[in-house]
């Protein structure tokens, strides 16, 4: 069976409470009704419930841009994958290139956000690329391979179902640069056949496989099109929905 396409938009730190309820029913508006194509829209933890009430009934699903691992407990400033089921998400994005190396979170705490995340019934848009200069040391296979091993880890064949990959080099987030079509199926045909090797080539046809990196209305298409690229994960273009149309309509 082919896949699916999955659109999801980053909102980052970006928005406020009405630009945030306006931008999801804009959101809304763009979406086509094409079983083909799913839209996701990840916007800041304050309103989350605010957008999940705005999207209620529509097509477009919701996630969150980060997820701690406990049910609870005292982790002041954080958000249990439970608390994000119970608002209306969907989706749980892990290991975002901003928190893997902005933040510095290791893979040990990757991997247990993954595995909580999956436990709690949410599907999980998880991240890996390599660095601009892992890329020139041609270490790019090599640190997509550990990324999935250590991501993974422990993660059950049958929750393999509910997790997306998401390509992103992060010499191509938010910077402008865009990894040629090519460059983008190269890297995707090599993380489908890393998955094949962990779990099966059944599951690893299954998996989508999502590019981002400064994905735009005037490369959305080339990209979109190649045979391992199974959607993207936008940052800055999500935020304006003429800038996001283009890319939700590349995906048709
Ligand atoms: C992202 O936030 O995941 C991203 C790819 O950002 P941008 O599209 O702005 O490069």
């Amino acid at each position: 069976m082919a896949r699916k396409k999955l659109i999801a938009g980053n909102w980052k730190m970006f928005s406020l409470g009405q630009s945030a309820r306006e931008l999801a029913a804009a959101v809304i508006q763009i979406t086509p009704s094409d079983d083909r194509v799913e839209v996701t829209v990840c916007p800041p933890f304050p309103w989350l419930a605010t957008v999940a009430e705005v999207l209620k009934g529509s097509r477009v699903t919701l996630g969150a841009q980060n997820v701690h691992y406990a049910k609870e407990g005292a982790f002041t400033g954080e958000v249990s994958p439970q608390m994000l089921v119970d608002v209306g998400c969907k989706y749980a994005i892990v290991a975002h290139s901003e928190r893997r190396h902005g933040f510095r979170e290791p893979d040990f705490f990757i991997n247990q956000k993954v595995r909580s995340a999956l436990a709690a019934g949410l599907h999980v848009i998880f991240c890996i690329g390599e660095l601009l200069a892992e890329r020139e040391a041609n270490q790019t296979d090599a640190i997509i391979d550990w990324q999935l091993a250590t991501g993974l880890h422990k993660v059950p064949a049958d929750q393999m179902s509910r997790v997306v990959i998401a390509y992103e080099p992060v010499w191509a987030i938010g910077t402008g640069k865009v990894a040629s079509p090519d460059q983008a199926q190269t890297a995707h045909l090599h993380i489908r056949k890393e998955i094949a090797k962990l779990y099966g080539e059944e599951i690893a046809q299954g998996v989508l496989i999502q590019y981002g990196g400064s994905v735009k209305a005037d490369n959305a298409v080339e990209i979109l099109r190649q045979p391992d690229v199974d959607g993207a994960l936008v940052g800055g273009a999500s935020l304006k929905v003429e800038q996001f149309l283009p890319i939700v309509k590349a995906a048709v």
